[in-house]
């Protein structure tokens, strides 16, 4: 195990507990045995994301103050409300194994067990934000939010934000807003949810061919949950002033008029400029500016109640900056400057783009 990795404790910290009481606790779930996810020889999603990942943890501004929720696994009955049984059972059989689920979704001998202890952070996570944390981030590996409800996809084996809604559904909560920033279209989540009112998924991402292809304007949601999904796809080369016009023109204004009990942000990286995987131009300070400007629209640090549910990020410099940037984030009270301040400018392409969302989205929400 890690210098990193070994510092995080399987007890709860008391003394944070005392001496955050009276201001807004920030909370960190994760587990150390993500790492025991091996990976294949050259695949992107490797043990070393979560090292990365911690790392950013570590150099953040409340290393000392975070509280760190105990380690847990998720149940089946968890995990049934978001995946059936069979696609549960096809998972655990694979302990001891190496193989794959899909092309892209391989299986070591420890994956269902970090599979199972995954998703328990994700719901650690939750109860802490349900109770007397107002903002949290989770995290693990590997990510989930292509997992559907019946089947593993795109380097995911549960859907962590889909169980953690579902655990916050049964706690009552009845507006849940899931906003998605993974370079990737979250496909898994939005057709989990996608007929639901009751969870409201807002993905931006890069649009075809990028994988999963899906994540179409037009797709808005099923039945009861019309309106309720809510897709921003954007073509290649998209910075930070096009994120943050997205936000600014459809993602926020729909925020605050759904009025979500609780946030879950599935907080990938990999539209960070570096990134491998991803054709966005996104910096590490553009990740805090989205974060900062979604807190300020749930009403603020004190008010706001999300967590960071971490997904995708391959580039493992830009996933430990990311994680810092947005950490730092909810804890500091100063602005992080507008993505645009640095001179960068929408293009015509991109502006494109979010209009012909705009006009959706008009048939929904207040625009
Ligand atoms: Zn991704």
């Amino acid at each position: 195990m890690t210098r990193v990795a070994a510092r995080f404790s399987t007890k709860p910290d008391v003394t944070n507990a005392t001496t955050l009481a009276t201001g807004p606790r920030l909370a960190i779930a994760t587990d150390t045995v993500c790492t025991d996810h091996v990976a294949p020889p050259q695949h992107d999603e490797d043990p070393e994301r979560f090292v990365a990942a911690q790392r950013g943890f570590e150099r953040s501004q409340c290393v000392d103050s975070a509280l760190r929720l105990p380690m847990r696994i998720a149940t089946l009955e968890e995990l049934a409300r978001a995946h059936t049984p069979q696609f549960i059972e096809q998972v655990m059989a694979t302990r001891g194994a190496s193989g794959w689920l899909d092309p892209d979704t391989y299986y070591s001998p420890a994956s269902s067990e970090v599979a199972l202890r995954a998703t328990g952070a994700a719901l650690a996570l939750t109860e802490a934000l349900l109770d007397s944390c107002q903002q949290g981030v989770g995290l693990w590996r590997p990510p989930g939010h292509h997992s559907c409800a019946d089947r593993a996809l795109g380097f995911c084996l549960f859907n962590h934000v889909a169980v953690a809604a579902r655990h916050a559904q049964q706690h009552g909560k009845q507006r849940i807003l899931v906003v998605d920033w993974d370079v990737h279209h979250g496909n898994g989540t939005q057709e989990i949810f996608e007929s639901d009112p009751s969870v409201l998924y807002i993905s931006v991402h890069q649009g075809p061919p990028q994988y999963p292809e899906t994540g179409a304007p037009e797709e808005v949601g099923t039945g009861e949950g019309r309106g309720y999904t809510v897709n921003l796809p954007l073509s290649v080369g998209a910075d930070g002033s096009t994120y943050a016009a997205a936000f600014e023109r459809i993602i926020l204004p729909i925020v605050e008029q759904y009025k979500p009990e609780l946030t879950l942000v599935s907080a990938g990286y990999d539209a960070h400029e570096l990134d491998p995987l991803g054709g966005m131009c996104l910096l590490a300070e553009d990740y805090a500016w989205l974060t900062q400007e979604l807190v300020q629209t749930l009403g603020g640090a004190e008010r706001a109640r999300l967590g960071l549910y971490m997904e995708g990020g391959y580039h493992r410099r830009a996933l430990t900056a990311c994680v810092q940037s947005t950490l730092d984030a909810l804890t500091t009270p100063e602005r992080i400057a507008h993505p645009r301040a640095s001179g960068r400018k929408l293009t015509a392409r991109h502006e494109l783009e979010l209009s012909r969302i705009e006009r959706v989205q008009r048939e929904h929400w207040k625009l």
